[in-house]
């Protein structure tokens, strides 16, 4: 019988429930110890400039390598967020960036990374002096450096994000809006951060080719950043036809599968030369 049905669905759902959880603590539980046990490792993908066909940044990606499975960090990074796990993540993944930095200067290499930035680090005391320590410590240069925060951060509380990103700014590190479009983010809030790019949402990228509301969403924001001196990059990036849009549109830096996966920095490397090399550079 139908009632008969429902319960059943309501068994498996709450079994379902109760999976989800308890895979929730036990990631959480492991996840306390990922940076010790070397599981955390950091991705790179490259960013694109249509015209010139050449890579001129790359995005920092975080991947955990957990007992032969790779946990998304879309699956990990709300758990970090719920505890105070996110700060030290984060900071890890900074450090390890300017790491990088310092492998990449060595291969003559000279590249702008972006990181990820979650909306709990503003509560991260002292976060700035360690960026700056960081910077100092592996003698990089600041501008080879960029947050990439979501646009909602700028949303709540904004005069203490103003005030932080502004310090960010001081430090030389650039910001780029993340997943931009999804949020309410009003013009004037843009204009009065110190924000230099904005990262369209793959979501919008997606279904351009045939839905017209995604088109004018996409437009809007290219206007947007040319009229506010913005860069603008368009995130998931995979067709021909995606990228013919863009082209048509000005907005001729990408990212997306099309261009590179997110993938092992040793890979990145190797890439990024062999690319350079055909693009009759060294
Ligand atoms: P995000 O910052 O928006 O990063 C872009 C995501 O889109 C990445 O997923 C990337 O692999 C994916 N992507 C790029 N191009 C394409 C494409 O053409 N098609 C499709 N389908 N996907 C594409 P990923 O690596 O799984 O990361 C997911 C999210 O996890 C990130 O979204 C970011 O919000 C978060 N995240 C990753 N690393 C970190 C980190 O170190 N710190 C923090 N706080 N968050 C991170
Ligand atoms: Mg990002
Ligand atoms: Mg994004
Ligand atoms: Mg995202």
């Amino acid at each position: 019988s139908a009632k008969k049905s429902m319960s059943k669905d309501i068994v498996v759902y709450s079994e379902k429930l109760k999976q989800a959880s308890q895979r929730r603590l036990f990631l959480e539980n492991a996840l306390k110890n990922a940076i010790e046990q070397n599981q955390l490792e950091v991705f790179l993908q490259p960013i694109f400039d249509i015209e010139s066909k050449e890579v001129i940044k790359a995005e920092a990606l975080l991947r955990w390598h957990l007992n032969g499975e790779t946990i998304s960090p879309v699956e990990f990074i709300p758990i970090a967020e719920r505890s105070d796990l996110i700060n030290t993540i984060g900071r890890w993944v900074f450090a390890t960036v300017c790491d990088i930095q310092v492998r990449l200067s060595e291969q003559g290499v000279k590249l702008p990374i972006t990181v990820n930035f979650s909306p709990k680090q503003i509560y991260d005391l002292h976060l700035i002096n360690f960026f700056r320590h960081q910077i100092e410590e592996h003698h990089i240069d600041p501008d080879l450096l960029e947050l990439e925060v979501t646009e909602g951060v700028l949303i709540n509380n904004y005069n203490k994000v103003k005030l932080f990103l502004e310090e960010i700014k001081d430090t030389g590190i650039h910001i780029s809006v993340d997943d931009f479009g999804t949020g309410y983010c009003s013009l004037s809030y843009l204009k009065h951060l110190p924000i230099d790019t904005l990262k369209i949402d793959r979501s919008f990228i997606e279904d351009i080719d045939d839905n017209e509301d995604d088109r004018a969403i996409v437009n809007a924001i290219i206007a947007m950043a040319h009229s506010l001196n913005l860069s603008v990059i368009a995130e998931g990036v995979e067709t021909q036809a995606q990228q013919q849009y863009l082209i048509d549109h000005k907005c001729h830096i990408a990212q997306g599968f099309m261009y590179g996966r997110p993938m092992p920095v040793t890979d990145f490397i190797a890439n990024i030369q062999n690319n350079n090399q055909h693009q009759g550079k060294h």
